[in-house]
């Protein structure tokens, strides 16, 4: 698998050596303000996955969320795209990829829509789509594989 993508300018490109962890359609107030839009798809990812080249994104610090630990947002020095974000709240080198930002955004499909208590109303979800009001147990939620490189990382190692 490799996913490609960058910032509006073409300063920051990145590539992802592995598949994401999980996909998130994550309709938090936090996401629909720092994007501006009604949601944000967010592939999680370990930050070693994460490929970059050119300019070196910035980190801003944005509002803490629902987990009351604050997170940080990195952009481009350039053009200020946001990237990708790094929520303190989750243990282990992770971030979570602005599905935006991919060159064909349309390769990756949400496995999940979290928070969609703020969902704007007119959005219908797709027939089937596995979502929660919230946030959800990542131990029941994602794939084994998945689950494995999770405590991996989380432990520290490789
Ligand atoms: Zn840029
Ligand atoms: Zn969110």
């Amino acid at each position: 698998m490799s996913l490609n993508g960058g910032c509006a300018c073409g300063a920051v490109r990145y590539t992802l050596t592995a598949a994401p962890m999980i996909v998130h359609a994550c309709h938090c107030r936090n996401c629909q303000r720092l994007s501006g839009s009604a949601f944000v798809i967010n592939l999680w990812i370990e930050r070693k996955f994460v490929e970059t080249s050119g300019a070196e994104p910035v980190a801003h610090r944005a509002a803490a969320g629902g987990s009351g630990k604050p997170h940080d947002v990195f952009h481009c020095p350039n053009c200020g795209t946001a990237l990708w974000s790094k929520y303190h709240a989750a243990p282990g080198d992770t971030v979570l990829l602005r599905g935006g930002t991919l060159d064909d955004p349309g390769a990756v499909t949400p496995d999940v829509h979290i928070f969609t208590r703020s969902k704007v109303p007119w959005l219908e979800l797709p027939e089937g789509a596995r979502s929660f009001d919230a946030f959800y147990k990542i131990g029941e939620v994602w794939p084994p594989a998945s689950l494995e490189r999770w405590q991996r990382v989380v432990a520290g190692g490789d």
